[in-house]
């Protein structure tokens, strides 16, 4: 049976038959040296050992095993035994009777992102899913992480595995199974924590950084995070729970787990108040999906096959509803006013989705199941062929949340819908959750018609009706041209491209499908030269002369090392709106009230 569950006191004192003794006596050179314990029953003809080829959450193929060298294996009395690869991430070994195989490898880790490992000299974040093997046919089984390193260096380790004991070589850790191990980051070194307590269960957070940051401010902001986010449910699912925050230059991203999350940001974030929302966004985004994904998970996303590709066309609820309720929460949590929630609506999600040429393409269910070759293979020529799901997933969240209060005159909103799932989940853990079960849901809480409508926005390629969707609350959509804010300023100008500056030359990294750039042949990879005559190198010089000039303006520009003159006239950039009316009806205020409420009873 399936589960991710686990709590600590159901570690302390085991012992384990899978061990993985992990030594960082070379953390200086990036390494993990692994000896991998293995007591067999003495009759097993073959053992395959196998090493995942993607994280949970980030789907992408990315062959960890790449990072393994040095590998053999030997049996409990030292004999050296055959070593065959059965694929180019599976090891199979003959024990020839053996009780205890040791396979001994290094691992190198040496790329700082929320789902790869890194270690240096200063400390370490061990991920396993990247560089543990498991046994085939004994996930289930419990396993153990020996971590040997320099207790007097470093001093700190926070992790989502569980303590068994401490000896005086080693901090050792366990999981229940191999899926909750894999799902188990854990950090070493010098790092600050604080920590909370809140609805009953234990928090950590642990801010790694390389200045001293104010981390009593980052556990604060954690705690209202999860009271907000736990009232939903009326409590949380977990007995302990890690929040762990990098910080630190070219550094984003965050990555769930079930029992902490991984989370990414710039220095800028810890100590500028305007900076710092896409950070509480951030932690409230991957603190959601503690619920959603983690337990009301699609159907194939657990068990998961580590080997190979696994699809749904369900992003739209595992990342889709998330990208609404993280600004939804961050609102709800106080870090937002109603207004600038509003405007952050407006230009962050349904503004920045009408940007989306791709969205024309390819519905988001689709877009969902191609993840793998779409939103995770980076083409700048993306955003023309596929919506995110995140974005558009996260629109249509918001606007069956719009949908089901306007249907239900209030009595029900999207949490309903989401408790409905939790339900689900509680009765079911090991099940998953299929597409029209969350149809069922939203049909219960709401309509039929409801249901009729979302499975529409899901499955077409149509721009749903905005307007429509906020006129019963009051809320006025509008697209209208920028105005000036100043009267120095030139108004801003859509264009169509976005330009990169690298090494004193400008670069189009990308182009919008049927935007004045794209219609006057501007190309990615193209160099600009000069806007109007006029010599540009930097993208504030490229944007004030699009600003400044009068229309239509000549680019020069570079393809292949041939030079070519493109004509664009460029119209004034469209600006997003939601506003409330003047004057709203009973029924409107009403409606309003229930969506934009900042305290949940669940
Ligand atoms: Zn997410």
């Amino acid at each position: 049976m399936y589960s991710i569950e686990q709590r600590d006191e159901q570690l302390v004192g085991t012992t384990a038959a899978i061990r993985y003794h992990c030594y960082f006596d070379r953390a200086a050179e990036h390494l993990l040296r692994v000896r991998m314990e293995v007591d067999t029953n003495g009759t097993e003809d073959v053992l395959r050992l196998v090493l995942p080829s993607w994280a949970p959450g980030s789907y992408k193929i990315r062959d960890f095993v790449a990072h393994v060298g040095n590998l053999g294996v030997r049996d409990e009395r030292g004999r050296q035994l055959d070593v065959e690869w059965g694929a180019k991430n599976v090891v199979c070994v003959r024990p020839n009777g053996a009780r205890t195989l040791t396979v001994e490898y290094v691992f190198y880790a040496n790329e700082r992102t929320v789902r790869t490992m890194h270690i240096t000299r200063w400390r370490a974040f061990l991920f396993p899913v990247n560089c543990l093997f498991y046994v085939e046919g004994r996930m289930h089984e419990i396993h153990h992480v020996l971590l040997y390193y320099d207790r007097d260096k470093w001093q700190t380790l926070t992790t989502a595995l569980s303590p068994v004991c401490t000896t005086n070589e080693a901090v050792v850790l366990g999981a229940l199974n191999y899926d909750i191990l894999a799902d188990s980051p854990t950090e070493i070194g010098n790092h600050q924590v604080r920590r909370f307590d809140a609805w009953g269960a234990r928090h950590e957070v642990a801010l790694i950084a390389p200045l001293p940051l104010d981390a009593d401010w980052l556990a604060e902001q954690c705690k209202t995070i999860v009271l907000t986010e736990g009232a939903v449910f009326g409590g949380v699912p977990y007995d302990r729970y890690v929040f762990f925050v990098y910080a630190g230059a070219n550094l984003s991203g965050g990555l769930e787990h079930a029992r902490c999350s991984v989370n990414m940001c710039d220095v800028a974030a810890l100590t500028d108040p305007v900076k710092s929302k896409s950070l509480l966004a951030l932690l409230c985004h991957e603190y959601f999906h503690v619920w959603n994904v983690k337990r009301i998970r699609p159907r194939s996303y657990g068990p998961f096959d580590y080997t190979r590709e696994v699809y749904s066309p369900m992003l739209w609820l595992a990342e889709g509803f998330t990208s609404y309720y993280d600004d939804l929460f961050a609102y709800r949590a106080g870090f937002y006013t109603q207004e600038e929630y509003l405007d952050l609506l407006a230009r962050e999600h349904l503004g920045k989705l009408l940007h989306v040429p791709g969205r024309h393409a390819m519905s988001v269910r689709q877009s969902s199941y191609l993840a793998w070759v779409k939103l995770y293979a980076q083409s700048p020529d993306g955003q023309n062929r596929f919506p995110s799901y995140y974005l558009k997933g996260g629109v249509l969240a918001l606007l069956l949340d719009l949908a089901i209060i306007a249907e239900t005159e209030g009595q029900c909103r999207l949490d309903d819908v989401v408790r409905l799932l939790w339900h689900h989940y509680n009765q079911r853990p090991s099940e998953g959750v299929s597409e029209e079960e969350v149809l069922s849901a939203i049909e219960q809480v709401s309509s039929a018609r409801v249901r009729e409508q979302f499975w529409q926005w899901l499955d077409s390629t149509d721009d749903p009706d905005i307007a429509a969707a906020f006129a019963p609350f009051g809320i006025e959509w509008s697209v209208r041209p920028a105005e000036r804010t100043s009267a120095i300023e030139p108004l801003p100008r859509f264009v169509g491209v976005q330009v990169k500056s690298d090494a004193g030359r400008l670069w189009v990294a990308s182009v919008e499908e049927g935007s004045p750039a794209s219609r006057a042949g501007i190309a990615t990879d193209d160099e600009i030269i000069a806007v109007g005559g006029v010599r540009v190198s930097t993208v504030d010089e490229f944007e004030r002369a699009v600003r400044t000039m009068n229309q239509p303006v000549t680019v020069t520009a570079s393809c292949d090392g041939k030079l070519y003159e493109a004509v664009l006239d460029v119209p004034v950039s469209h600006q997003y709106f939601l506003r409330f009316r003047p004057v709203l009806s009973d029924s409107e205020h009403r409606r309003a009230q229930r969506w934009l409420e900042r305290s949940v009873v669940g």
